[in-house]
């Protein structure tokens, strides 16, 4: 995940060795876990395992701060919000923007994410394109799509206001808006009704 490597905060490596993979059995499995501090979120932890010889790979994230169970709201106005907010996504949440269109969901396979707000979106755009290959043909799923895309690469110019949610059952994920815009960010408990 090449964006964990372009987040710009200060993460320090609580713990770097090389383990028995659960999936082939060999010790070709790099662990690596990172403290991430911050004045305004506390303190992240990210685990990160890669097995170079088949390929397994697992990350998460968990918030030392969690307030339990919570849904995290932020508007997207303009390109320092796109450029300069963090998504801290655990593997239990669901993230979705009901303006963009888009929705992803927590399930055995998910995984963590530490991203930029542009990260999140090129992302987004990758998803379409494949999904665009995949449906050729289906006129109206590409139509749909292409306007799809064109939302999130106006969104990207920051031509396109927003708002991303992340609901985590676990509190496990945040957020982190530019620096002097924390007001705009909520946190309310989450209702699992
Ligand atoms: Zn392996």
């Amino acid at each position: 995940m090449s964006d964990e490597g372009s987040v710009g905060l200060n993460g320090r490596v609580l713990y770097t060795g090389i383990e028995r993979c659960p999936v082939c059995g060999r010790d070709t499995l790099h662990v690596m876990e990172i403290l991430y501090n911050d004045p305004v979120f506390g303190d992240l932890i990210l685990y990160s395992n890669q097995c170079d010889n088949c390929g397994y790979r697992r990350t998460d994230i968990q918030y030392l701060n969690s307030r339990g169970p919570s849904r995290i709201t932020y508007e997207v106005r303009d390109e320092e919000d796109v450029y300069r907010t963090y998504i801290f996504r655990s593997k239990n949440a669901k993230v979705f923007s009901p303006e963009l269109g888009f929705e992803i969901n927590p399930g055995p396979e998910a995984e963590a994410m530490i991203t930029t707000m542009e990260g999140l979106l090129l992302r987004l755009l990758d998803v379409a394109d494949s999904m665009e290959v995949l449906n050729e043909g289906d006129d109206a799923v590409v139509s749909k799509l292409r306007e799809f895309k064109n939302r999130v690469r106006d969104a990207l110019k920051g031509r396109f206001k927003f708002t991303v949610i992340i609901e985590d059952p676990t509190g496990n994920s945040t957020l982190k808006p530019p620096q002097g815009r924390e007001n705009n960010l909520h946190i309310e408990p989450l209702n699992q009704g």
